[in-house]
């Protein structure tokens, strides 16, 4: 049997980032990836903080576009509220070059890649994982990093964490349309090739965030929505993806453009730090321990910080409290963590739908110089929200 210190499942952004930790401290380290390639199992694309990902990866990072402005707009039934930001440094970069990037980094720090290869499971003596059984032969090693997205298969298996249920999950669904970088740019007003915009929409009945990105000669549009309304509601994901394209016009946008992609996937809304982490040396990362914001989408910065944390477990044979304490330490995870409560909340009943509300109001309000008018809508019909948001503010800080 080929023995390894380390070995890794899942060549996605945490698991190179594990691989590149361990790698670069001189461990033999093996990746094993299911996918004919890193990335080929997320083909589309995504927006990411470049500054973030070059401070662990090294330069060179292949992006699409930078986004220079961030459309937010809040429905509540058919009236959007819009703001604008400006950020810096988020692009949009396609996540089969992005994947196969950060693998490649991690194998010249000395890791070894296996693409087409699926783990099946860990075999246990003593609660220490010795070896792991896939469907292309056993390999043992003294740690094992799952990074296995969130269908964890093996972590469930062994019984690190439960079955996924509908009652703490977001059902998303994403289409890709091929745009001539031409129509693209004139579509969303863009200056040249290189400059991007994403969209970020909320709407509240029933309650769906959604995104669009610019890439380079693509649009990506989709949306997600808590599973549990959706099935109480009888609601299909791929009707609530129609209404919400006509509903911010992108259907008319995108008329006559060939659909390039067209996917669904689970996105996890609970997990660290209310899940175990890690069972003996075995560390879980990334989307396995649902680090990954239901409302955002943002989950490849947590998905590199705890990559990277439990590449440095794996290194030092970390107890799980240690491993756990590290993780609520890093500034990228904790803030999921942290925002839990606050999410959990924002999904239940109508709660998104008031606070949408009040913001509508209080900038209706500024909007015309009515200031009694924004004084009455904090103090005056929204007093059942204010006391929840104050208690969001206190376990925030
Ligand atoms: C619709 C949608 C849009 C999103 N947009 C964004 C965005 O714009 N920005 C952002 O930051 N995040 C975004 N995310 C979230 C982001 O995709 C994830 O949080 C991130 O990919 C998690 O990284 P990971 O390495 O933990 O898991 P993954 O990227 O899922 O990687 C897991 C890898 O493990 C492999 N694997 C799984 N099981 C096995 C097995 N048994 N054997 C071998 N290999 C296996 C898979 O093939 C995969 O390559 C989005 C998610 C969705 C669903």
């Amino acid at each position: 049997m080929l023995e390894y210190d380390i070995v890794i499942v899942g060549a996605g952004p945490a698991g190179s980032a594990a691989a590149l930790k361990a790698a670069s401290e001189g461990k033999k380290v093996l990746v094993i990836e299911r996918g004919p390639e890193p990335g080929s199992k997320n083909v589309s694309g995504a927006m990411v903080r470049k500054d973030y990902v070059t401070s662990v990866f090294g330069e060179d990072m292949p992006f699409e576009r930078n986004v220079e402005t961030i459309k937010l707009s809040l429905y509540n039934k058919d009236k959007p509220v819009n703001i604008d930001f400006h950020p810096e440094g988020l692009v949009t970069t396609g996540r089969l070059k992005f994947d196969k990037w950060m693998s490649s980094v991690s194998e010249k720090a000395g890791a070894m890649v296996i693409p087409k290869t699926t783990a099946l499971k860990l075999k246990w003596e003593n609660g220490v994982a010795k070896s792991l059984i896939t469907d292309r032969g056993e390999v043992s090693a003294k740690s094992f990093v799952l990074a296995e997205g969130v269908n964890s298969l093996v972590s469930m298996d062994s019984g690190i964490k439960g079955d996924w249920t509908p009652a703490n999950s977001v059902q998303s669904v994403k289409m890709v349309y091929s745009i001539k970088k031409t129509d693209l740019n004139a579509m969303f007003g863009l200056p040249d090739d290189n400059t991007g915009m994403s969209w970020r929409m909320v709407m509240t009945d029933p309650l769906v965030a959604g995104f669009m990105y610019t890439y380079k000669d693509s649009l990506a549009v989709g949306i997600g929505s808590p599973i549990k309304e959706l099935v109480e509601r009888k609601i299909r994901p791929e009707k609530l993806l129609d209404d919400f394209l006509e509903m911010t016009g992108i259907a008319e946008k995108v008329n006559g453009y060939s659909l390039r992609e067209y996917s669904a996937k689970i996105i996890p809304e609970g997990g660290f730090p209310d899940i175990n982490v890690a069972k003996g040396n075995v560390y879980l990362c990334g989307d396995a321990i649902g680090l990954v914001d239901p409302l955002s989408f943002d989950g490849i910065t947590p998905a590199i910080a705890s990559g990277t944390l439990a590449g440095e477990a794996a290194l030092n044979n970390y107890s799980s409290e240690i491993y756990k304490y590290n993780l609520m330490k890093n500034k990228e995870i904790s803030k999921i963590a942290k925002e839990r409560p606050l999410e959990t909340d924002f999904m239940t009943g109508n709660k998104a739908g008031e606070y949408i509300n009040m913001v509508s109001s209080v900038l209706e309000g500024w909007a015309s110089g009515d200031l009694m008018g924004i004084r009455n809508t904090i103090v005056g019909s929204y007093r059942n929200i204010i006391p929840d948001m104050l208690s969001f503010v206190m376990r925030m800080r």
